[in-house]
């Protein structure tokens, strides 16, 4: 999941960005309204997080902006002011939800996933496919009723996995939803994160495969009987 964070409070955004990167959310951060429209044209965005009082643009009219070229995308309001009349412009201009400052960073998180959940295809909150069960608000992965040891990155990659079962992911909308716009998210590192998601699934007997596409992406299938203890 890949989420912008347009917060101008450089220790509140590097609160934010920090607990979410921890939590396997890729974010991207800016402080300006502008930077925000710019990042919005050129990533596939899952969610958009925004601080009302911003310094160049006003936060609701990025929203505004925002909703013009992106109507489906899940937006969060962070406020400072407690007004209800700020908060009610905002859901009128399409915030899906608002947080009044100070807040909890567990509480946005929850909001977060909420948003994402009530708005995406993400009706349910467990994948299965093959051996493995995976919980998308622990984030974690079972297979035989073993947890299976991921980093945050390998559990991010799974998930788009079993989001779209049978279904090639090109490597490009890998990247996208993994890697935010400073980390190095080069072919390189996801290859290798691809690899080591791979021998962990084997290891963890999960029966399942991710098929490479060569020049386009991945799959994750089903593993045949003939296949799963090879
Ligand atoms: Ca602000």
């Amino acid at each position: 999941m890949r989420v912008l964070l347009v917060e101008d409070h450089r220790a509140m955004r590097e609160l934010i960005v920090d607990h979410l990167r921890e939590r396997g959310f890729a974010v991207d951060a800016v402080s300006r309204g502008q930077d925000a429209l710019a990042a919005a044209a050129i990533t596939r965005l899952d969610a958009v997080i925004l601080d009302l009082g911003l310094p160049d643009l006003d936060g609701m009219e990025v929203l505004s902006l925002l909703r013009c070229s992106h109507p489906e995308l899940p937006a969060i309001l962070l406020t400072a002011r407690d007004g209800v009349e700020d908060r009610l412009r905002g859901l009128n201009a399409g915030a899906d939800d608002y947080i009044v400052k100070p807040f909890n960073l567990l509480e946005l998180e929850a909001r977060l996933r909420a948003v994402l959940r009530r708005t995406g295809n993400r009706r349910s909150t467990t994948y299965s496919l093959g051996e493995i069960v995976f919980d998308t608000s622990t984030r974690e992965a079972f297979a035989r009723g073993r947890r299976i040891d991921l980093t945050r990155r390998e559990a991010a990659l799974l998930e788009e996995f079993l989001r779209v079962p049978g279904q090639v992911i090109t490597k490009d909308l890998l990247e996208d939803r993994l890697y935010a716009l400073e980390d190095s998210g080069s072919s390189n590192a996801l290859e290798a994160a691809v690899s080591r998601l791979r021998r962990k699934l084997a290891a963890a007997r999960a029966s399942l495969l991710i098929e490479t596409k060569w020049g386009i992406g991945y799959r994750l299938v089903e593993a045949t009987p003939n296949e799963r203890y090879s």
